[in-house]
């Protein structure tokens, strides 16, 4: 399920074999392997196919709404978030120890709660309601894909006010050698575009975890070029090799005893993650631990031509996004 989860293109279908050119010293252990989208091959749209390729052009940000704030905690006890902090993204800051060094922001005893490969049934909704019961927050990585199949999921975990960036279009590993330059680009636009179309229009934050943390130095600077935040991780949970709930919380609490801060990779995608966090949650307020919620400056500008290409792959009536109930009425029964 784990490998299937790839894309099915045959120049994908290698993806987690190349790492030539690892900008940084080879993914630590096995990142390689992680994460495992259960994209389901009969479902999947062909990869994205990409428009010609062209300069990047930076549109500027869009106008959108203010995300809706967290609700307000009746929690005592709870857990919360100690600090929010704004990213400037210009330039394509990269955060997390694994890989980048640069941005040491966090203080002794702060933490920052990344969840990827999501939305996904059940398990993404148990993250959220964990979260709230903590009155907490942490920053969402969806795959693209899997945002096309489960937008109101997705929808829900922005309501929530936490914050949401993307994952690529299909997981696809990027340090493939057999993906062409111009592949790479569209999984990552692609991706920005599909989180937009799940979430009714709205740009997501221009944060970005490269699938399994191969971070391949064209596309490092690409994203710096587009003002996208790279997030690696200061912490693997390890979570979607974890045999029981328990390792999880076991996992993260071990190397935060021993590194006493940092930004925590977790899927809400994994079903131990979704089981493990309100323990996790528990462990992190015993020990003194403090959220730190990281919110984007200005939201990602995706690019036209993959919004379109977008809207084309999930065959959306365009004419209409209202609710059943604003354009059906029963009048008489
Ligand atoms: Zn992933």
């Amino acid at each position: 399920m784990r490998m299937a989860g790839l894309i099915l293109a045959s120049a994908m279908s290698v993806a987690m074999t190349g790492t030539a050119w690892s900008q940084t010293p080879a993914a630590k252990s096995a990142a390689a392997t992680q994460a495992a989208p259960a994209v389901t091959p009969a479902a999947a749209p062909a990869p994205a196919a990409g428009p010609a390729p062209q300069a990047v052009a930076n549109p500027p940000p869009p106008q959108q709404a203010t995300q809706p704030a967290r609700t307000a905690c009746n929690n005592p006890n709870a857990l919360g978030v100690a600090r929010t902090v704004e990213i400037d993204t210009t330039g394509g800051p990269g955060f997390g120890f694994e890989h980048f060094k640069e941005l040491d922001f966090l203080r002794d005893h702060e933490v920052v709660l990344t969840f990827d490969d999501g939305p996904w049934p059940r398990n993404t909704p148990a993250v959220l309601k964990a979260l709230a019961d903590q009155c907490t927050t942490g920053i969402f990585f969806p795959i693209g894909l899997h945002s096309t199949y489960e937008p109101e999921i997705l929808k829900q975990v922005y309501a929530a006010g936490h914050t949401v960036g993307a994952h690529t279009w299909s997981h696809a590993n990027l340090n493939n050698k057999k993906l062409t330059e111009q592949q790479k680009k569209d999984e990552i636009e692609k991706g920005f575009s599909a989180v937009k179309w799940a979430l009714g229009g709205i740009s997501p934050s221009p944060f970005f975890r490269f699938p399994a943390l191969q971070h391949p130095p064209e596309m490092v600077t690409y994203l710096g070029n587009r003002n996208v935040a790279i997030f690696s991780c200061d912490l693997d949970s390890f979570d979607f090799k974890a045999s029981k709930p328990e390792k999880v919380v076991d996992t993260v609490m071990k190397k935060l005893d021993k590194l006493g801060k940092g930004i925590i990779l977790m899927h809400d995608f994994q079903k131990h993650t979704a089981e493990a966090l309100p323990e996790l949650l528990n462990r992190l307020k015993a020990g003194g631990f403090k959220v730190v919620a990281m919110r984007a400056k200005s939201p990602v500008s995706t690019l036209p031509e993959y919004d379109q290409e977008l809207l084309k792959d999930v065959k959306l009536p365009t004419v209409s996004t209202r609710p059943v109930s604003s354009v059906v009425t029963t009048v008489s029964e």
